[in-house]
């Protein structure tokens, strides 16, 4: 064994933060499916369906990744990037949605008022929606007044009846997403959706699950 290494035979090396280079957008189509974390290093993630910390309670990803088409992925950087320059920056809980996991979710929660009807689909199943909330640089979560998937008055953008500070994060999420063309949705402050997305195909590509 090198002298200098400080590992015995048992101890695995520890992880070393990969340095891995960006991919390019150049010549991809707008609507073709990306990786989000294959062009930014700066977002965080907690894909919550891809546990059982969810409301089904159910695990419906294999493995937790964030897909979306170019363009939600061009425009979500934007935003970020503009986040950024306030201190804070985007951390997802959900992204693209394939199709098939839609029937999942109504198969466990058949309410409409809950889970889009698969057959009719969400703008989830198209890539251009993302379930979002805002986080400092170093990670901590703004309060927003729920959890991602509370469902009830309390989630609602137009309920004012919350304290200053909570509707202050409210809106600096709902101003810079609609700046950078996507729309909100009255009772979940978490969704957004990318405008230019309603008229896409509903999508059941599947994404890889590496390891
Ligand atoms: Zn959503």
């Amino acid at each position: 064994m090198d002298s200098v290494s400080v590992l015995d035979s048992t101890e695995q090396p520890k992880m070393i933060p990969k340095i891995h280079a960006l991919k390019s957008f150049e010549n991809l189509a707008d609507t073709t499916f990306v990786r989000l974390a294959d062009y930014s290093n700066d977002f965080e993630y907690d894909l919550r369906y891809a546990t059982e910390n969810n409301f089904l309670k159910a695990k419906v990803y294999e493995c937790a990744e964030c897909y979306t088409r170019v363009k939600t992925a061009k425009a979500l950087i934007k935003a970020n990037d503009d986040f950024i320059s306030k201190g804070l920056k985007i951390k997802f809980y959900d992204c693209y949605r394939p199709n098939s996991v839609q029937y999942k979710m109504w198969e466990i929660v058949p309410n409409p008022q809950y889970v889009a009807n698969p057959v009719k689909g969400s703008i989830h199943n198209k890539g251009g929606a993302v379930d979002i909330t805002l986080v400092t640089t170093t990670g901590e979560e703004l309060d927003m007044g729920t959890d991602f998937d509370f469902f009830g008055k309390k989630a609602y953008h137009d309920n004012m009846d919350l304290p200053q500070e909570i509707l202050d994060n409210r809106r600096v999420l709902k101003e810079t997403m609609e700046k950078y063309g996507f729309w909100s949705i009255r009772t979940e402050w978490w969704h957004y959706n990318l405008a230019s997305a309603s008229n896409d195909r509903i999508a059941d590509f599947k994404w890889e699950c590496k390891q």
